[in-house]
């Protein structure tokens, strides 16, 4: 009986040595991976993300293991509300976001089409400011003729963008590895300051450089997740793809590759946790999708950031005549203001907006239009709806006006906003509709000859919008624009907004 247990004995004991000794060899690496984050205080009457709250996150894996780094896959500097607001004199584009990004202790970024929304000037600023790396392996600076990276300047020093980077880490045993990572983003939003590189040529080329220096390649990307799935393909060994640009969180395996993205503005977050065995070389990822609500505590300092910022929007609001917290509806149907959604349909959140435009007229209106381009809110919204909801859905604002124009005119608007398809140009609109190749106005068969009574933004009739430089009130189609009087405040036709939190009131 004796002998069995010593037996057994030796077999747990050297049980628990191979273990150790396989411990010793892994190398464990965590991952904090947010995307396409606008806002920086919780959404959804304070249920949803919140910068303090990844914060404390953050500070948990950081406990849990030393070789964490937190990453934002781009998008984030536009667009958000309080961006368009003015602090100390001067534009505020994405300057909260930065020092919530800074205080939250964010360690890199990859580059999202939103952030080359800025003009050059601001996104110099917004970069001067950060603590944090951007990795940018395909979008180049253009100065002049010349091609250069991105780059940090500060106090005289520059600071370029690396276009790759090699990472080690090693674990308690002192074993060591070498990781890889490259980041990609979509060329959709083209500049004259802004040059991009093929992404997938881009990927292909770094990811061999890498490949040689590294025990893996992981990858930022911010571009569309079929693309994301071809380039999985295209690299097979590629470990991990931390994406962006999609706002809805999904995680995928194409062959050997991880392919995640986190919901938008921090509504969720991705813990990767990997580990890496030196002996074996094998890697292990195991991706933990954890939501960011009210269950976690926030970190005081990015805490004291957002505060800060929410009494700045908070003034900024007042001074409109707008209580933020003010809750206007509760919704059961989500609203859908996601670009790539109300830039190519007519989505519930278009039609709503319409609706309250036509409401707003001062006399009864043939029909309505606005341009897609004025919702800014890159994101669905359910829930209890606040004033600061319709802020965010509509940030510039802007007067309505009544306009009377030849059915001729009519149509050919009509037909630029649906050329205008994919862009802000294309036209959400109340009471019409295209049955086969007739527009149809309040039910009825366009007139070319007929005049109609249309209500639209004062933006769209002042020629602003993609392909609508003939939309003026110059135009002799145009027969009368009536501009609501700034001094009547109960106009709701003096702000987009007011017409659309009335509306929304009313149910
Ligand atoms: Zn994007």
């Amino acid at each position: 009986m004796k002998k069995h247990f010593t037996i057994l004995g030796l077999i747990v004991a050297l049980f628990i040595s191979c273990k150790t000794t396989q411990q010793q060899n892994i190398v464990p690496i965590t991952f904090l991976h947010l995307n396409d984050v606008y806002e920086i205080a919780p959404l959804e009457g304070g249920k949803a993300g919140g910068m303090a709250r990844v914060a404390t996150v953050r500070k948990e894996l950081l406990t849990e293991n030393p070789n964490t780094l937190t990453v934002l896959a781009g998008d984030f500097l536009n667009p958000s509300l309080i961006a368009t607001f003015k602090y100390e004199g001067k534009s505020i584009k994405g300057r909260q976001m930065v020092e919530a990004m800074n205080a939250t202790g964010i360690d890199w970024v990859g580059l999202g089409n939103h952030e080359f929304d800025l003009d050059e000037a601001d996104l110099q600023k917004r970069i001067d400011e950060s603590t944090f790396g951007w990795l940018a392996s395909n979008a180049w600076h253009k100065v002049g003729e010349k091609l250069v990276p991105f780059a940090k300047q500060t106090r005289g020093q520059e600071e370029p963008f690396p276009s790759s980077k090699i990472f080690t880490f090693s674990n308690a045993a002192g074993k060591t590895v070498k990781m890889g990572m490259f980041s990609i983003v979509l060329p959709s939003n083209p500049k004259a300051y802004v040059h991009y590189d093929d992404f997938f040529a881009t990927a292909q080329k770094t990811y061999k450089e890498l490949q040689s220096q590294c025990d893996f390649v992981v990858a930022i990307t911010h571009i569309n997740k079929a693309d994301d799935a071809k380039l999985a393909q295209l690299l097979p060994d590629l470990k991990l793809i931390m994406g962006g640009h999609d706002h809805d969180n999904m995680l995928q395996k194409v062959g050997n590759t991880v392919i995640a993205k986190a919901d938008a503005n921090a509504k969720t977050v991705y813990i990767h946790r990997l580990a890496y065995n030196t002996q074996t070389k094998a890697l292990q990822i195991n991706s933990e999708l954890r939501k960011i609500n009210e269950q976690i505590a926030d970190e005081p300092a990015v805490a004291t950031v957002v505060q800060k910022w929410e009494e700045i929007l908070d003034a900024a609001m007042k001074k409109l005549g707008l209580d933020k917290n003010d809750v206007i509806a509760d919704l059961k149907t989500p609203l859908d203001g996601r670009e790539s959604m109300i830039r190519n349909s007519h989505t519930n959140l278009g039609d709503l907006i319409a609706q309250a435009m036509t409401a707003a007229a001062t006399k009864p209106v043939d029909c309505t239009i606005f341009n897609s381009g004025s919702v800014r809110i890159d994101d669905q919204v359910a829930g209890k709806i606040t004033q600061l909801d319709v802020m965010r859905i509509l940030p510039f604002g802007g007067k309505i006006v009544e306009a009377t124009m030849t059915g001729e005119l009519l149509a050919k608007v009509l037909a630029t906003g649906l050329a205008n398809k994919g862009n802000g140009g294309f036209l959400q609109w109340d009471k019409v509709a295209l049955q086969g190749n007739t527009w149809l106005i309040d039910g009825k068969a366009l007139e070319t000859t007929q005049t109609y009574r249309v209500m639209m933004p004062l933006f769209l009739i002042e020629g602003k919008e993609t392909n609508f430089g003939y939309l003026t009130a110059q135009n002799p189609a145009v027969k009368s624009v009536e501009i609501p009087d700034d001094k009547n405040t109960n106009d709701l036709r003096n702000d987009i907004r007011k017409a659309l939190i009335a509306f929304m009131k009313k149910g």
